[in-house]
């Protein structure tokens, strides 16, 4: 896996992607804020929302269980899968079960995760996905780039060209509601012809056995509706006790996604329709694993809204494929080396630490001291680059001894000020590629001090 690092630095070839990929999103950024301080008792429902998951995340097992219980009351069948491939098999065999072979999928960050697409595709089975943004990367055969705006790395050109190529619109068009018009006349055949449905879940409510799904499209409900058959796969750590508890969530959620009071649709889906049937699909996939991380806890109270990744200055940068996870960004650079520390001992280094995406999680969650409290374990556990590790401890000793860090001080005022350019600023230098040293002073303040202080 190339490093979060070497992607970045290939997004940022292109900068007048890079600026307008920036802008976009701090765009969506000032949305958020809008909608917040529109709300007088914002930070109460912050504080109310990270306390309902603290207490939801200390009695989860029961909250599952009682859950479980009230969705089989309802008729619903109820399935546990530990992890991604478990979570695929049952969702294939449900499939079989009911000869379901064309299948429409709303947007759904677990089935992401677990590579349904993919699996299903190789059971010869169709997933069409039928979020609009979805859709757009399905067909380009990418990854999402975003929680929730899947697409936001495409330029409206580039979804035209893609659809001229796959959908035979117009060359040259790029007016996006001529393209949107295209995709809904090209999906609404998959939602007539369509076996079954897949959608993620947003919440769910143990005291029910409802689960409830967010969408702006309506894609969603169009497919649940119309097809006999349909599933609902959920991470562990989407369960609310009560009803009562979903509104101070649905007002946090979108206003902090895009700045909406609140989704198009929020759909509550408690029981199969009329000669249909209803699947639900509990996942793991090292959720547990991540609970029983008491530093590491907080992270599944994740409501997905994405606003970590639109305030990211490092996000908005380096563009979400540069994560190479399911989930990007700030939040996915603590969940992910939860799965997979050596792999991604990378991530949490992309991070400033400025603090900004703890300051805007709906939840509460403290994102940035987790993801220094990872670069802690990686550098413990040894995971850490030989160049950074060397120069680490290279600067600790230097740090440690006063006569070495005087002379070193002194060394750096020289080399900066005399030596010429090429020298300083070579292959070698990685930090100077972007950036000008300061101008070195002529003397450390501790010289400063002696002269013009010591004496008073
Ligand atoms: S960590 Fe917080 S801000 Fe980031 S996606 Fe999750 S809920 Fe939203």
């Amino acid at each position: 896996m190339k490093e979060h690092a070497t992607k970045a630095a290939a997004f940022i070839q292109d900068e007048a992607r890079t600026n307008w990929h920036d802008e976009s999103l701090w765009f969506v950024r000032s949305k958020r804020d809008k909608a917040a301080h529109g709300i007088p008792e914002w930070e109460q429902l912050r504080e109310l929302a990270s306390q309902i998951k603290d207490h939801t995340l200390s009695h989860l097992d029961e909250y599952l269980e009682a859950f479980e219980a009230k969705a089989k009351e309802n008729g619903v069948t109820v399935h546990w899968a530990a992890d991604a491939a478990e979570h695929n098999r049952i969702v294939h065999s449900i499939l079989q079960e009911h000869n379901a072979r064309r299948i429409v999928k709303s947007k759904s960050m677990l089935t992401e995760e677990c590579g349904l697409n993919e699996y299903l595709e190789e059971q010869d089975m169709e997933v069409i996905d039928t979020d609009l943004g979805e859709r757009i990367i399905q067909l380009k055969e990418e990854p999402p780039s975003h929680i929730v705006m899947p697409a936001i790395h495409l330029k409206k050109e580039e979804v035209g060209e893609l659809f001229h190529q796959k959908l035979q619109t117009k060359k040259g068009a790029t007016d996006p509601q001529y393209l949107t018009e295209a995709a809904r006349q090209h999906l609404r055949q998959s939602f007539l012809q369509a076996d079954a449905a897949i959608t993620g879940v947003n919440f769910a409510i143990a005291e029910t056995g409802g689960v409830v799904v967010c969408t702006n499209e309506g894609n969603a409900d169009m497919g649940t509706h119309l097809a006999p058959l349909q599933i609902h796969c959920m991470g562990i750590e989407k369960i609310l006790p009560k009803a009562e508890h979903l509104g101070v969530f649905t007002r946090l959620l979108a206003r902090s996604a895009t700045g909406q009071p609140s989704t198009i649709f929020t759909s509550h889906h408690h029981k199969a329709k009329e000669g249909g049937a209803m699947h639900i699909v509990i996942v793991d996939n090292g959720r547990t694993t991540q609970l029983g991380r008491p530093d590491f806890r907080n992270s599944l109270k994740c409501i997905r809204c994405g606003a970590c990744m639109n305030t990211c200055p490092i996000y908005r940068r380096s563009g979400g494929h540069s994560y190479d996870s399911t989930v990007p960004g700030p939040i996915g650079s603590i969940l992910t080396p939860g799965i997979d520390l050596k792999k991604y001992s990378g991530l949490p280094f992309a991070s400033t630490l400025c603090g900004s995406c703890s300051d805007v999680c709906p939840v509460k969650i403290d994102i940035h001291e987790q993801l220094y409290k990872w670069r802690q374990i990686i550098a413990e556990e040894g995971h850490l680059p030989t160049a950074k590790k060397q120069s680490m401890v290279m600067a600790g000793k230097v740090l440690s001894r006063p006569g070495w860090y005087k002379m070193a001080g002194k060394s750096a005022r020289w080399v900066t000020r005399w030596l010429p350019r090429p020298l300083i600023y070579n292959p070698l230098n990685t930090w100077g590629k972007a950036r000008e040293l300061p101008e070195a002073p002529k003397e450390s303040f501790q010289e400063w001090y002696r002269k013009n202080r010591s004496a008073s």
